[in-house]
């Protein structure tokens, strides 16, 4: 761990598991209270030099940014060998980790004059909040940690950050890395079990907390930052739906949705989780998306030829498989897959499900894995309906020719991202965040650069007069 730009070694550890093999193969430390007590001190500690020196901190955020572009060597392969996903796209979040640095190094800090004249000179600006406690989800641990650390800092405040304990390894590494560049208790990684996140939330010394993970967990971190009114960004779960239109080209569609399904072996939080297709076009969009599951290449990260890894750990694999059996209990067809794989490891055929329809549980709550729904809709305000009809509200996206009306459909879906032809569209300057129960809050962009800011009036009287209800600008 790191702590005060320290290493901080732990009496107690636990077992991280390759999802490849299902073995043990290493060990992870595990935070004592007291270590996270230090970990807190350390960054309120670095918080008062920190929050004053903005050229600093977009100096720093750069050499961030080259430490991990020159790192990914290192870092890659211990994510491929946690977490389960292709040595390619271990890599792809290395670098998105130091794009998300390089981009909010560069971001301006808002602030606005919004009077200035001979009573006074007013002006809105940002301050940092203090002390961020920051808690991570194994599906993607380095993308979504930088998320948080690239505009937390940049704002001016300090951080200490917990990794999801199926997924330690990469992150701690990489604070590790930067301790060269950053100056001590600015950024902590510590790591143990849920209880350690617990901790953190329920700790007097953060001022904000910045979640992602499930809803259920989400819910959790909400109720513990209440009583001393943390501020809090929940990025949690989602059930997106994919709607096609009659006029969209079954083929083509099919193509996009299934890479928008099934990224990351489908474990990500805005993945196509439910497609709806009219009836017309229903046979043709199954057959397509079933063609292209059946021919992806499934295997261990490490292997150049794996374009899907395994599921990442014991609890989930078990989901996927009892929501896919009660599917097909149900009634449900599997066009291509429907079982785990025989062989070693949390492995699971990319599957296609067809007549099936809401009510059956793949399809009202969030699977997260390879195993994606075909619904066919005959009515399209019914179809939008039924996409909307849901607590979930992370993103989704509507399919066809016409993009104007396709965008027009859009705009009926609720939630934080509604895409046209196109699913996980994402880059640094493009705000994410949910509607209703996938979350609180927003990251990336200006608009979560602000997440990790309060908001601060100054004003400079020119006349030494007391109360005044200023009319400036408003009344002529
Ligand atoms: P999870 O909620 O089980 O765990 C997330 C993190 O919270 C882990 O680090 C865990 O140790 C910690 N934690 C567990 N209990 C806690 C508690 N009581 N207090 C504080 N922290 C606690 O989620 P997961 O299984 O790791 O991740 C999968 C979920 O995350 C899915 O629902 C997925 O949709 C969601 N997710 C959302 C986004 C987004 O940006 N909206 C991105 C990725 C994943």
């Amino acid at each position: 761990m790191t702590i005060g730009g320290d290493d901080a070694p732990t009496e107690h550890t636990f077992g991280v598991r390759n999802p490849a093999t299902g073995e043990v193969f290493a060990e992870a430390p595990e935070c004592s209270r007291e270590q996270l007590d230090a970990a807190f001190d350390s960054a309120a500690k670095a918080y008062r030099g920190w929050k004053s020196d903005e050229d600093l901190r977009r100096q720093t955020l750069l050499k961030m940014a080259d430490v991990l572009l020159a790192s990914s060597g290192d870092i890659a392969p211990l994510l491929t060998s946690e977490q389960g996903k292709p040595l390619g796209d271990a890599n792809v979040e290395v670098f998105a980790a130091a794009i998300w640095c390089q981009y909010f190094a560069n971001l301006a800090s808002p602030s606005d004059v919004i009077q200035d004249d001979a009573d006074a000179l007013v002006e809105v600006v940002r301050r940092p909040l203090g002390v961020v406690a920051a808690i991570t989800p194994w599906n993607f641990p380095l993308t979504l940690a930088f998320w948080k650390i690239a505009p937390a800092l940049l704002a001016g405040n300090t951080m200490v950050l917990k990794p999801s304990p199926f997924t330690p390894l990469a992150t701690l590494r990489t604070a590790e890395l930067l301790r060269d560049v950053m100056p001590p208790g600015v950024l902590n990684v510590v790591s143990g079990g849920d209880d350690l996140g617990a901790w953190m939330t329920g700790h007097p010394v953060p001022r904000k907390i910045s979640f992602t993970g499930s809803i259920e967990t989400g819910k959790k971190v909400a109720q513990s930052a209440a009583p001393d009114l943390k501020r809090v960004t929940l990025e949690l779960g989602g059930n997106d739906p994919a709607i096609i239109l009659d006029d969209a080209d079954p083929a083509w569609a099919a193509k996009a949705i299934f890479a928008g399904a099934f990224n990351n072996n489908g474990q990500v939080c805005s993945a196509v989780k439910r497609v709806y297709v009219p009836e017309a076009l229903y046979d043709d969009v199954v057959e397509a998306l079933a063609s292209y599951a059946s021919a992806v290449p499934v295997g261990d990260g490490t292997d150049p030829a794996s374009k899907l890894g395994p599921i990442n750990n014991a609890p989930q694999y078990e989901r996927v498989k009892e929501l896919v059996a009660d599917a097909l209990a149900g009634g449900a067809t599997a066009v291509t897959g429907g079982k785990a794989m025989d062989r070693p490891g949390y492995f699971f055929e990319p599957t296609i499900l067809a007549g099936l329809t809401d009510g059956t549980r793949i399809v009202d709550e969030e699977q997260f894995g390879p195993a994606l729904p075909v619904i066919s809709y005959r009515n399209l305000d019914d179809a939008i309906e039924r996409a909307n009809a849901t607590h979930f509200g992370l993103s989704g996206s509507v399919w066809g020719t016409d993009t104007d009306r396709a965008a027009e459909v859009a705009a009926e879906l609720e939630c934080g991202t509604a895409w046209v032809n196109t699913h996980l569209a994402l880059s640094p300057q493009q705000p994410f965040g949910g509607f209703k129960w996938s979350g609180i809050g927003v990251e990336n962009g200006p608009w979560g650069l602000a997440e990790f800011t309060e908001v601060q009036a100054v004003y400079r009287s020119r006349t030494g007069d007391g109360m005044n209800i200023s009319t400036a600008g408003l009344v002529s």
